[in-house]
């Protein structure tokens, strides 16, 4: 994965979304479209997206010049990798609730609480978080947004089991964790903006059709889906699975797009959102 990574960014390539000033392509939809289709066609696979989608575009946006020279590169070449350190204990949904606490003591901040659902989280090299910096104003501002190197002592990572086997997301804890100012990308002043309807549409209709295709797979190869074998229960077994090989992720993969329709905001929020924004319910 890192080295198919690392030969797409010799050619430039590694992050095609991003503007050309940070290494992306300033490709047209139509050249995405075409680049991501020819790249599904082989059994290649990109670094999960918490880096290239989520952190990248918020440092080119919002960080500044030495934040942008560090990271930027090092996320293109898979040097680091990223998780997102956004929900808590009874802080998903609501996510204003968040209660993982940053004090600032000189040039560091002292960071003490509890992320959960952290996705890959145990190979993650940094963790991007949503951190409480003030406690006196109302609970949708004083938040920041850290960037917290997980070797940092005092950061400790614990996994979650999932009913599909597959250790991929954590609890992440934080003890006294001493982060540099430094990093720090914004902290939240607005209470109120103008959310885009448009992203809470595509999320539950991609969504949606992701439930419905896992779904359909699963009907159509009927009883042969009930050995359900994840990909390295393949790997490691003896015998031939029942029916053709093919089938024996379905039901796994039916099982993990189940969370689809939860993170990343659940559904029902998306909904509250296009009833607030267009129908002004
Ligand atoms: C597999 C998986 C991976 C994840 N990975 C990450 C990650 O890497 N990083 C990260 O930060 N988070 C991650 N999450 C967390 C995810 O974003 C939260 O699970 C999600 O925001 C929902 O929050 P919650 O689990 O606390 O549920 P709750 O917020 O408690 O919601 C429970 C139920 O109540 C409904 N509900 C809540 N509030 C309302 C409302 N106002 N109106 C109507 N219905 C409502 C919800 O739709 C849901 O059905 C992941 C979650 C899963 C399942």
């Amino acid at each position: 994965m890192v080295a198919w990574v690392r030969t797409l960014n010799k050619k430039g390539w590694s992050v095609p979304d991003w503007p050309e000033e940070y290494g992306g392509t300033g490709w047209t939809p139509v050249q995405h479209y075409i680049f991501n289709e020819e790249g599904q066609m082989y059994p290649v696979q990109g670094l999960p997206d918490f880096g290239t989608s989520l952190v990248g575009p918020v440092i080119y946006t919002f960080g500044n010049e030495v934040q942008k020279k560090y990271y930027l590169p090092r996320i293109a070449n898979a040097d680091d990798w990223w998780c997102q350190g956004f929900s808590g204990p009874d802080a998903g949904s609501d996510l204003a609730s968040l209660k993982t606490r940053a004090v600032r003591h000189d040039d560091h901040y002292i960071v003490n609480g509890q992320k959960t659902w952290t996705t890959l989280a145990q190979y993650a090299d940094w963790i991007f978080c949503l951190v409480r910096t003030n406690p006196d104003v109302k609970k949708q501002q004083g938040i920041s947004f850290l960037l917290i190197d997980k070797e940092t002592p005092g950061v400790s990572v614990r996994p979650i089991q999932l009913i599909d086997d597959g250790p991929k997301v954590n609890e992440v804890f934080f003890d006294n964790v001493r982060v540099p100012v430094r990093v720090v990308a914004r902290e939240s002043k607005r209470q109120k903006g103008t959310q885009d309807p448009a992203s809470a549409i595509l999320k539950i209709k991609g969504s949606e059709i992701q439930q419905a295709t896992a779904e359909l797979l699963l009907d159509m190869v009927g009883p042969y889906a009930l050995p359900a074998l994840s990909k390295s229960d393949l790997e490691s077994h003896n015998e031939a699975p029942i029916g053709p090989d093919w089938v024996a992720t379905i039901a796994p993969a039916y099982f993990n797009v189940r969370k689809v329709s939860i993170y990343g905001g659940s559904n029902e929020i998306q909904k509250n959102i296009i009833a607030k924004a267009i129908l002004g319910l």
